[in-house]
Parts: C-alpha cells; sequence; structure tokens
C-alpha cells in the first residue's frame, strides 16, 4: 500500500488567507484543491509538500458569473461546470472537455482550477518510488537523465488536462491572486513548453477565476482520443471554436491541442478558415496545418506515429461537427475505439 508522506494542513475560508498562508509557508507549500491529481502524487512522492493549503471551505471560487462573458470560480468542481446550462449551451467545447475527463467520482472531486494546473504527465514518471527508484529515476524528478529524449536536458512529459485546450479555443484568461496582487493573464500564456516547470504561475499564486469572451456567434466543441471511453487520460485532444457570419462565412477560429507537448498548443490552424466557408477543401487544409504542428512524444499510451497520423481526422471531424454535419456515428467509434 502506498502512504501519503506527512504534511501540515491549513484550511482558510478565503482567497486572502489563503494568499497569506502560502505567503508565509514558502514554495514548500502547495495548494490542494479536489486532491485528485495531487494525492496519487504525493503517494509516489512526485511532490511532498511540506503543508497543503486546502481551497476546499472557499465559497467565493464556487461563483458562475454570466455577464457579457462569463467567469468561471476556479473551485468549481467539473460536474458543476458539466451541469451548468450556461457552459453547456454557450460553451459547449468546455461542456465536453470537463464530461470526459476521468470519471464520474473524480469530478465530483476534481475542480476546474487542478485540473487546468494539472501536472504533466509521463509513462517513465507515473509510476510508484520503487519502479522509478529501479530506473534511477528521471529528470523531472530526482534522477539527471530523460529516458524519452536521452540527449534533451529538457523533460518533455505531457500537458494531459482535458478543459485547458478546450478554455484556449475559447479565447479565456485567467485570473492569478497572490498576497503581493493581482493580474490576469489570457488561459495560452500559463503555460510553457517544459514538463517540469511548465506553469508562468508563481509558487504564491492562486488561480482563483476563469474569464470568458461573450459567445454570440460562436460554436465550439472538443474531441478527446483515449484508450478506454469509459475514463482514460487524453493521448490526443483537439480543440475547435469558431465564428461565422450569417452566410455561414467564418470570421474568427480558434484551434488548440492537448497532449501533444508539454503545454496545450494554440495552432494556426484557425487562421486558415477566416473569410472562407466550412468546405471540405478549407477543412482539409486547416486540418493538415494544425497537425504540422503537433509534436507528440513517446511517453504516453498508443502509438507514437499513429497518435500523430489521427491529428488531422480528428480535427476534420470537429470541423464537420461544428459545420453541422451529424458526427454522431464516429463519436461513437472513437468511445468503443474502434477507430
Ligand atoms: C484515474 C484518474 C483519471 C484521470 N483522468 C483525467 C482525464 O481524463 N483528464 C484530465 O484532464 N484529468 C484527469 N485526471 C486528473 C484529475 O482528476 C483532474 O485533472 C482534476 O480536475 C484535477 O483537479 P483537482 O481539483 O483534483 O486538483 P488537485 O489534485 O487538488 O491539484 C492539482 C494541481 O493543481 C494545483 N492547484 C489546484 N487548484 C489550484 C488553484 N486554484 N490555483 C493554483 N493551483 C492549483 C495543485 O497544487 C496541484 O499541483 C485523472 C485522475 C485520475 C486519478
Ligand atoms: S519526459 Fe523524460 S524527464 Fe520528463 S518525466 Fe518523462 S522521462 Fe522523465
Amino acid at each position: 500500500m502506498m502512504r501519503l508522506p506527512w504534511f501540515g494542513f491549513r484550511s482558510p475560508s478565503n482567497v486572502a488567507e489563503a494568499a497569506k498562508i502560502l505567503t508565509g509557508e514558502g514554495p514548500q507549500a502547495m495548494l490542494i484543491a479536489g486532491g485528485t491529481d495531487l494525492l496519487p502524487n504525493m503517494k509516489r512522492r512526485h511532490q511532498t509538500p511540506s503543508t497543503l493549503v486546502s481551497l476546499g471551505r472557499i465559497g467565493e471560487l464556487k461563483k458562475i458569473a454570466n455577464g457579457a462573458g462569463a467567469a468561471l470560480g476556479a473551485g468549481l468542481t467539473l460536474n458543476e461546470i458539466v451541469a451548468s446550462p450556461l457552459v453547456r449551451e454557450k460553451y459547449t467545447g468546455l461542456y465536453q472537455a470537463a464530461a470526459q475527463v476521468a470519471t464520474v467520482h473524480l469530478r465530483n472531486m476534481g475542480t476546474l482550477g487542478g485540473n487546468l494546473c494539472l501536472d504533466t504527465r509521463c509513462n517513465y514518471y507515473n509510476q510508484n518510488y520503487e519502479w522509478r527508484k529501479a530506473i534511477d529515476f528521471c529528470l523531472k524528478k530526482d534522477g539527471d537523465i530523460c529516458w524519452v529524449a536521452t540527449a534533451s536536458k529538457r523533460c518533455v512529459a505531457t500537458s494531459s488536462t482535458d478543459c485547458a485546450p478546450a478554455l484556449i479555443s475559447l479565447g479565456a484568461s485567467v485570473r492569478l491572486v497572490s498576497a503581493q496582487g493581482e493580474r490576469e493573464v489570457e488561459l495560452a500564456d500559463l503555460y510553457r513548453n517544459d514538463g517540469i516547470d511548465y506553469l508562468a504561475r508563481r509558487a504564491d499564486e492562486i488561480l482563483t477565476e476563469v474569464k470568458l469572451p461573450p459567445a454570440t456567434g460562436w460554436k465550439s466543441c472538443y474531441w478527446k482520443l483515449r484508450r478506454r471511453g469509459a475514463f482514460d487520460f487524453p493521448v490526443l485532444g483537439v480543440a475547435v471554436a469558431v465564428k461565422t457570419a450569417r452566410d455561414g462565412t467564418v470570421e474568427e477560429a480558434r484551434i488548440a491541442l492537448g497532449a501533444v507537448s508539454s503545454r496545450p498548443l494554440l495552432t494556426k490552424g484557425g487562421e486558415l478558415l477566416v473569410g472562407r466557408k466550412l468546405s471540405d477543401e478549407a477543412i482539409a487544409e486547416a486540418a493538415a496545418k494544425v497537425a504540422s504542428a503537433a509534436k507528440p512524444m513517446d511517453n504516453t499510451d498508443l502509438d507514437l506515429y499513429w497518435r500523430k497520423d489521427v491529428v488531422p481526422e480528428f480535427v476534420g471531424y470537429a470541423l464537420r461537427e461544428l459545420r453541422g454535419d451529424d458526427m454522431s456515428a464516429a463519436r461513437l467509434r472513437i468511445a468503443r475505439h474502434a477507430l
């Protein structure tokens, strides 16, 4: 049985108090929300914080505001996101991404903020301590070499959050609060292409809120590739948001990928669609452009080359769904892993 290491536990009732505790405790403290990623990681000794600062009692992180755009509290559970009519109707890509995270039990605990700050993953890292010790560990934790890219000085562990690519395609930004003040950053800029230092968030900052621009004229969707349809981390996530004029001409489009690098990736594929209708030709061109940006590594489930090959297929599925094609058969095939 894997046991948790010893740690101190603080449970503030508001963000200001949590920020003060984080600053006081220093970088050895960590935030815990649902704990669905952090606690297993602590059991495997990936992270061994001296103190956990819980966000679970902070009511202000649970708000959903619907104005010109929307604001979603970082403490909302993924099931609360899925149950929100606002998210389902206006920000469908986020709804579909959140609904496909893990299992219903994990979505009852796991939060939006925790999902966006999820640790990167790798077959050589997501193992217990003894397993990792047997291979002399790796760069990301306790070792000196990357077993995936042995000449690399950089860890190439994979960003595996489902909600981040969906929210990036929707043009989201996030609010980061610390005892020193607060700042808002584009969600795409929260991430770094570095498997170890994967967030541009300081250790004393709390992600408190996700802001979404108005959804008028926009449609969005999320397609996920994984081994088991019931639950599994993504080995590819394709998030597409498109704004069209009444005649179907694309005015704006964003296509983001998950699980193909150490960060969720906003690609240039959407730019190729602007000023055109979603014809088969335009879709194929955009899909090829997006696929050229995907650089998956051999450190997750399923064959590396096949994962790269199916990127344009998935982008095509997503864009055709937004065009109005009935894609339910393809969705079912993927859920059954019968591609
Ligand atoms: C079996 C299993 C399957 C899973 N499948 C998926 C999947 O398919 N897709 C997927 O995306 N995830 C998956 N997960 C991971 C996880 O359950 C979700 O990502 C969940 O949303 C994490 O949220 P949490 O609140 O539990 O985060 P926690 O575990 O509490 O925290 C995760 C990280 O985020 C930090 N953090 C949490 N909240 C904040 C905040 N507000 N501000 C700053 N930092 C913060 C923590 O310090 C920690 O580093 C899976 C987990 C398990 C165990
Ligand atoms: S990519 Fe390399 S350094 Fe990073 S976790 Fe995997 S083996 Fe370790």
